[in-house]
């Protein structure tokens, strides 16, 4: 049987992940992206993403970051840039916060390797991290930090060794359906397609088919603080982190840059934005001051006034996980957007599965926590 040509719209790191995936099982692939791979505008950059096994949010997730694991290996065997740093993860706050309760619930639940250090055993061998004495730090061994950029740029060139078209600096400005497939337009040239993936990301109510899902565009602000022992804060020494402290919440990242480490601060929110292209280049000094702060109080082997503050923009539904599946409404389209903040760690196996959905209209994996038809209430 003749395999289907396949538009993918979006090569941040989903669409890149998923025209891989349909490319090496011998789909005719054209991968669109209005920016470059990579770039800095969207969801998949920033130079470093966690990957965890023991999830807080949820253990129907477990089986999906297992084969994430293995499909990074995969990817990264293709390529001279290790892609993902095995450094283990903690989980750091008082032993009944909900979310250090989560991850030990998940690990438990699933028969995962962890350890849960007191206070006094987390501080002596995790010192870069100050930690109360009422507090319990949760190890994951499953963790680790991936390196964003490289990552995207692997997958297109694995899709692009198996066949694929990749373009980049290629808007798609309109989509129409054709009866039988796709009409796609970008810069006044036409393409068409049997099926279009729909991997967006933030931009998604942009384009007509998707306007009606309930996406809101939200900024995610990372700071990198320097340290002051470079080596101490290296991933051979310091795990990637979530971070909970009375009315501090964030993730922290070890050093990759060979200057500072990051932190996401969580507590100061991640405010909503009309539009990717609204998205600021910078924080303002508040947000600037509360996070060194934050800093200040929690990882005492930094400089806690930040080198450098990188704002990104991310799709989050209202539950937080994605939509994966059948665009409702369409015939032969599939959607995959509203990451939520943490999707990145699983691109490869969504990338997986939106394949299946492709080529075999369903998947093994189970999703059904991220059907585009479960009830979703989009606010105002
Ligand atoms: C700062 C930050 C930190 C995060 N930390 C983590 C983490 O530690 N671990 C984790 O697992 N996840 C994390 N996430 C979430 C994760 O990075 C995202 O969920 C994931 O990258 C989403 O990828 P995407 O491909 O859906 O979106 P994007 O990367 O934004 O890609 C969408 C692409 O579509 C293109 N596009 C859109 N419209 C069009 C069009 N009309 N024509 C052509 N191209 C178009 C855009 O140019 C873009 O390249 C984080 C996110 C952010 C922002």
């Amino acid at each position: 049987m003749p395999q289907p040509h396949v538009a993918v719209i979006g090569t941040g790191v989903i669409g890149a992940m998923t025209a891989w995936h349909l490319a090496r099982r011998g789909a005719a692939v054209l991968a669109f992206d209005a920016y470059s791979p990579g770039h800095d505008r969207g969801a998949s950059a920033g130079e470093s993403r966690i990957f965890r096994t023991a999830y807080k949010e949820g253990s129907n997730y477990v089986p999906l970051l297992c084969q994430a694991g293995r499909l990074w290996r995969e990817l990264e065997a293709g390529t001279t840039t290790e892609l993902l740093t095995m450094c283990g993860g903690l989980t750091i706050g008082a032993a009944d916060h909900p979310d250090v309760l989560a991850v030990r619930g998940c690990a438990e639940e699933n028969g995962l390797d962890h350890e849960v250090l007191d206070a006094e055993t987390a501080r002596r061998r995790f010192p870069q991290h100050r930690i109360d004495d009422d507090e319990v730090a949760v190890l994951d061994p499953a963790a680790g930090v991936l390196r964003p950029e490289p990552a995207v740029q692997a997958a297109l060139r694995a899709a692009a060794d198996a066949g694929a078209a990749v373009l980049p600096h290629h808007p798609v400005d309109e989509l129409a359906e054709t009866g039988t497939g796709w009409r796609i337009t970008s810069g006044g040239e036409h393409f068409d397609a049997d099926h279009v993936v729909f991997a967006p990301g933030p931009w998604a109510r942009r384009l007509e088919p998707l306007r009606q899902l309930p996406i809101e565009v939200r900024m995610i602000t990372a700071c990198w603080f320097a340290a002051r022992d470079i080596a101490a804060h290296g991933p051979d020494r310091l795990p990637i982190a979530i971070r909970r402290h009375r009315e501090a919440a964030f993730s922290c990242f070890p050093l990759l840059d060979g200057v500072a480490i990051k932190m996401v601060p969580h507590h100061l929110g991640f405010p909503a934005l009309d539009d990717p292209g609204a998205l600021p280049r910078s924080a303002a000094p508040e947000f600037a001051r509360a996070a060194s702060e934050a800093a200040d109080r929690l990882l005492p082997g930094v400089t806690p006034h930040p080198v450098r503050i990188g704002t990104f923009a991310d799709g989050f539904t209202p539950d937080d996980h994605a939509l994966l599946g059948p665009l409702p409404g369409r015939r032969n389209a599939t959607v995959m957007t509203g990451f939520s903040g943490h999707g990145f760690k699983l691109a490869p196996v969504f990338g997986e599965i939106g394949a299946d959905l492709v080529l075999r209209g369903g998947t093994e994996h189970d999703i059904a926590h991220l059907d585009p038809n479960r009830e979703l209430v989009r606010d105002a």
